[in-house]
Order: structure tokens, then sequence, then C-alpha cells
């Protein structure tokens, strides 16, 4: 099954995305978690692409279109994704759709009061991806999962956040409808516990 997650920064996609995939034994193809290491790699892709995430913007489309052609030929696609923040513009979609069948896209819903909360506790850990409120770190400082010091994503830090949450609203958001007009997309409130949120979204992919 190929699923695309769909939502504003700090709706949860990427915590819920690593569960779903856990569960049906397919990839999290997370584009934020690819560019951030490229960026750390300093490769090409990831220099022209730390300037955008640095101010809070979206990486230009041909940019990213590129990076996610390449990664859904990988063999381990095959039976199935989770695209975790991509498309993420009317012209990702529409190039997605000519080199991939969607079966379902999972809106999660959250309000931008709770997504500031959110976003501004944020640590996360950029070798395996897991993130986590400090609210409920009580003082930890590594990761659960594998051990790696946890950091605030530049992009995290507060006047980066309202930059973020406008330009989902304005070139995000009208994906809702481009996948409602397909049938495709179930949305999902975002605001209640994890495991809630999980056994909505899979009874929505069953
Ligand atoms: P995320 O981890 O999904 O919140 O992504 C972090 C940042 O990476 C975004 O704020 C964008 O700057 C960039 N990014 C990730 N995915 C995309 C995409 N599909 N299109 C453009 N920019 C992206």
């Amino acid at each position: 099954m190929n699923i695309i997650f769909l939502g504003p920064p700090g709706a949860g996609k990427g915590t819920q995305a690593q569960r779903i995939c856990a569960a049906l034994n397919i990839p999290q193809i997370s584009t934020g978690d690819m560019l951030r290491r490229a960026i750390q790699e300093q490769t090409p892709t990831g220099l022209k692409a730390k300037s955008f995430m640095d101010a809070g913007g979206l990486v230009p489309d041909d940019v990213i279109i590129d990076i996610v052609k390449d990664r859904l030929q990988a063999d381990d696609c095959k039976n199935g994704y989770i695209l975790d923040g991509f498309p993420r513009t009317v012209p990702q979609a529409e190039a997605l759709e000519k080199i991939a069948e969607i079966d379902r896209v999972i809106e999660l819903d959250v309000a931008d009061e709770a997504l500031i909360k959110r976003i501004s506790g944020r640590r996360v850990c950029l070798k395996c991806g897991a993130t986590y409120h400090v609210s409920l770190l009580n003082g930890k400082t590594t990761c659960d999962n594998c051990g790696e010091t946890l950091i605030q994503r530049d992009d995290d830090k507060a006047e980066t956040v309202l930059n973020r949450l406008k330009s989902y609203h304005s070139k995000t958001e009208p994906l809702v409808n481009f996948y409602q007009g397909r049938g495709k997309l179930v949305k999902i409130d975002g605001a209640g516990d994890m495991d809630t949120i999980f056994d909505a979204i899979m009874k929505a992919l069953a």
C-alpha cells in the first residue's frame, strides 16, 4: 500500500508514520529527514536546501521531486511505503502522480495553537528520526532508541515556526482538496493521544 501522510508541521506525521511503518513492515520516506541528513553530510542537495529550510520555507520542487523519484526506485519500496512530508505543493503531487499510484492519503488535523506548543518543545534524534517533547524527557538528553544526543531543530525555533505554518496553509493545504477530489483522503483528528490516533489511522488503512 502506498500512503501519504499530510498535515502541518508538528501534527505527528513522523511519529505516527514510524509506528504505522513498523506495523505494516514498509519504509517511511521522510523528505525532511533526508534533507537534514544531506545537510549534515554537506552534499550538493544539502547545500542547496539549507537556506530554504533555515528560513522555514519550502525547498524548490525540482530538488525535492528528484530526491523522491530516486528513493521510490529502491527495492524496499516494492511492497509499499509511507510518504511523510511529501508532496507539499500541488506541482509535487502532480509529479508524484506520474511515477506512483497512491492508495490512501491520511490528513492529520491539529489546530495552529497546539502545533506551536508541540513544535517549540520538540527534540529530535538526527540518527534514527525519533522525536520527543521536552516536557516528557525529565532532563534526559539522549535518544531511547539509539543513544544519540537529542537536538532542537533550527527550524523548530519560535521565529521559524510561524513561517512554516504559513507555508503549510498557503502551499500544502490545497492538497487536501486535490486528494479529496480523487477520493483518497481520510481526515484524522491529530489532537488526541498517540494510541487513539494510531488506531484511527490503522482503521482508515484497513
Ligand atoms: P519536515 O521534517 O517534514 O518538517 O521538513 C523540514 C523542512 O524540510 C521543511 O520545512 C522544508 O523546508 C523541507 N522539506 C521537507 N519536505 C519538503 C517537500 N516535500 N517540499 C519542500 N520542502 C520540503
